[in-house]
């Protein structure tokens, strides 16, 4: 991971423990519930150009937002609208560094966690998200157990594989969205878990991660 420019170098911040942490957003992946981020006084996420994804049934955020702020999703079914961005970048909900629908705000921000970002030590991406970027550089996890130690390197290495196998993949068809490579990281690791002599050639990587994928999709959790 690059180091961090100077003008937005952070300390290092505690991200929790790391298998207490893999186990919670794993349940965030169901869509129903997100994790509780230690946030502090960021508002990374909230100032970085983000669209935010409101869903028909965040019913009491649709309330909420002025209705000249949400556009159709693109290639969504009705119902299913996206939340732009301010010219600075920032959430036009945001107001003086505060949501101000927090109660009522959807299930897109209640789901996200830039920690998937450093469990698969991957950069939440460009230049206009330097804001995530540093909180995730600063994040630090803590392990209680060899065994977590081991999951977040089979996750990193989960990661590495999609990011730089894309042509192992049928059709060459594996995520390109940082955030998207860090969930699926999370999904498959247990592929990972494996040395690498025993995964064989990358295409049998590749497929090994499709099956893990739809295992986690019907079981919840990895295989
Ligand atoms: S970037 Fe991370 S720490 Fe900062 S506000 Fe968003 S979720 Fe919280």
């Amino acid at each position: 991971m690059e180091e961090a420019p100077s003008n937005v170098r952070h300390q290092n911040i505690d991200a929790g423990d790391f298998g207490a942490w893999l186990e919670k957003v794993q349940v965030s992946f169901l869509g129903t519930e997100g994790t509780v981020v230690p946030c502090g006084a960021c508002r990374g996420c909230c100032t970085s150009s983000q669209f935010i994804h409101v869903r028909p049934r965040d019913t009491r955020t649709l309330a909420a937002i002025p209705k000249n702020l949400l556009v159709k999703a693109p290639g969504m079914t009705d119902g299913n609208m996206v939340l732009g961005f301010s010219a600075d970048g920032s959430c036009p909900i945001l107001l003086n560094g505060t949501c101000s629908i927090y109660e009522h705000r959807p299930q897109t921000c209640r789901d996200y966690d830039c920690r998937v970002f450093a469990a698969a030590g991957l950069d939440a991406g460009g230049q206009e998200k330097e804001r995530i970027n540093a909180r995730v550089r600063a994040w630090r996890f803590t392990y209680s157990t060899e065994r977590d130690l081991a999951a977040h390197d089979a996750v990193k290495a989960a990661a590495r594989f999609i990011q730089n196998k894309r042509a192992s993949f049928p059709g060459g068809r594996a995520p390109i969205a940082p955030g998207d490579i860090a969930v699926l990281a999370i999904k498959v690791r247990s592929v990972f878990s494996a040395p690498e002599t025993a995964r064989g050639a990358p295409a049998e990587t590749a497929t090994a991660i499709i099956r893990a994928s739809r295992e986690f999709e019907i079981y919840g959790r990895p295989p």
